[in-house]
């Protein structure tokens, strides 16, 4: 028996999809679709996909509750990240001498 979670994405049964239908004729509905839970998505593998059936019920999800998604982590400073930027002599896509600049992080 696998193991599955319901989809988070808050529009996820109002989907006009065959694969939500459930019911019996005059009693039917667009179920939230499940999620299973496979070697690709759990454990140290977990991410969106573990939680959402599809990038539209992930977006959805991520678009309602933005505020309190980044209220659980604010960012009150920029990050930054120690580079070397260097440049380099090169030749362009035309054959040409030319200069890049590299950007090396450590
Ligand atoms: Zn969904």
């Amino acid at each position: 028996m696998s193991e599955f979670v319901w989809c988070h994405g808050p529009g996820c049964h109002k989907s006009h999809t065959q694969d939500r239908i459930r019911g019996v004729k005059g009693s039917k509905v667009l179920r939230t679709k499940k999620v299973a839970q496979t070697q690709w998505n759990s454990g140290e593998r977990t991410s969106m996909y573990s939680y959402f059936c599809s990038q539209g019920c992930y977006n959805d999800f991520a678009n309602t509750y933005v505020r309190e998604v980044i209220a659980l982590h604010p960012r009150t400073e920029a990050l930054e990240t120690p580079v070397d930027v260097v440049k380099e002599q090169d030749i362009d896509w035309g054959g040409r001498p030319c200069i890049t600049t590299k950007i090396l992080s450590s």
